[in-house]
């Protein structure tokens, strides 16, 4: 059986590796399912002359056991010299976090995207590593960046990288507009494409609707490749009681006009029968029962990812709906 999931940083890792932990406690034939993540790269960066792609790494450590734990991304034990010796030189920027053993991550991807490897081939180099227990690809292996335009002190539009809003502003100004450089221009890979024809089920984690899930569904093919999927797609609602859980996605949604809820964020995915998105959805308790549009069947259960096991029971829950979906 092939799974295959859509997936932003923390909120998709965490979901991912429940759902790894699930198959491997099943007894039919999903136990030996195998899983293609494909990630946002569209938070991508490139600082002091690196690539760093926050997702797939956050993705990667988590599944691979190298994550911070409790921060949610970067690296377990790490420490911060290189980046203290760049602030001796006053070399900016200073506020995004780049850890020693991160670097190193990102020194790999930089040196083989400049010897001409895709970024799908250094993902699976760097997987080799990590051996994350999926298959993660890219969403493109062409450059998008999302960027998010706000007003200055004038009220003139200005535009900002989606990770100095994000990181240095903490989502502080009110994005006016998100704006996907590159994206119209950008192909899906085959590997994406072949992924999404060929899946039996296809999962939405909880990641932003916004500038994870709505980022990848921004690459020309793919949106159309899910709604034409032969399997059954089902997402996991990202707000719980109104609320998002961890992270600052009440602010995209309030850019794209769309409530902080698990009923609005289900109506902006819409359903598939009606050329959107979901054959299911799944929220959590308090929401239930939630307003979702015909021909998506919802299910409610606890959705608060605390622990491992935690997130098993949700992956579980959401792939026993995709299960009963299928057509
Ligand atoms: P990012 O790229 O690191 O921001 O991560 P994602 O886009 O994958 O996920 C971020 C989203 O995950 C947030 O907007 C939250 O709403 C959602 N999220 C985080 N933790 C939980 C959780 O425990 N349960 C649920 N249902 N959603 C969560
Ligand atoms: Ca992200």
């Amino acid at each position: 059986m092939h799974i295959a999931a859509l997936a932003g940083g923390i909120g998709g890792a965490r979901f991912l590796r429940g759902l790894r932990q699930h198959l491997a406690a099943r007894d039919d034939e999903w136990a030996g399912a195998d899983i293609t993540v494909i990630g946002n790269t569209a938070d991508d960066i490139t600082l002091f002359g690196l690539r760093v792609c926050p997702d797939l790494d956050t993705v990667m450590y988590t599944l691979g056991g190298g994550i911070h734990e409790e921060q949610g991304w970067g690296r377990a034990e790490e420490t911060f010299t290189v980046s203290a010796e760049l602030a001796a030189y006053e070399v900016p920027p200073d506020w995004f976090t780049l850890g020693d053993r991160d670097i190193a991550t990102h020194i790999v991807r930089t040196q083989m995207l400049r010897a001409g490897w895709s970024l799908t081939d250094v993902t699976a180099a760097l997987c080799s590593r990590w051996q994350p227990g999926v298959r993660l690809l890219p969403m493109s292996d062409d450059p998008v960046e999302t960027h998010v335009v706000v007003l200055d002190d004038s009220g003139t539009r200005e535009a900002l990288h989606f990770q100095e809003w994000w990181v240095r502003e903490q989502a502080k100004r009110a994005a006016q507009e998100f704006v996907y450089l590159g994206a119209a221009e950008a192909k899906p890979t085959s590997a994406v494409l072949d992924a999404l024809r060929d899946a039996d089920v296809v999962l939405l984690p909880p990641s932003n609707p916004v500038v994870s899930i709505g980022t990848i569904l921004e690459v020309p093919g793919i949106g159309d490749a899910l709604r034409g999927a032969t399997a059954s797609v089902v997402g996991v609602s990202p707000i719980i009681g109104g609320a998002p859980v961890r992270g600052m996605a009440d602010a995209c949604l309030a850019a794209i006009g769309v409530e902080t809820s698990a009923a609005a964020v289900a109506s902006h995915y819409g359903a598939r029968i009606a050329g959107g998105m979901l054959d299911g959805w799944l929220v959590a308790e308090e929401d239930a029962p939630t307003p979702v549009p015909v021909g998506v069947v919802q299910r409610s259960r606890p959705l608060l990812m605390t622990t491992v096991e935690d997130a098993a029971a949700i992956a579980g829950a959401a792939l026993d709906l995709a299960i009963d979906l299928r057509r």
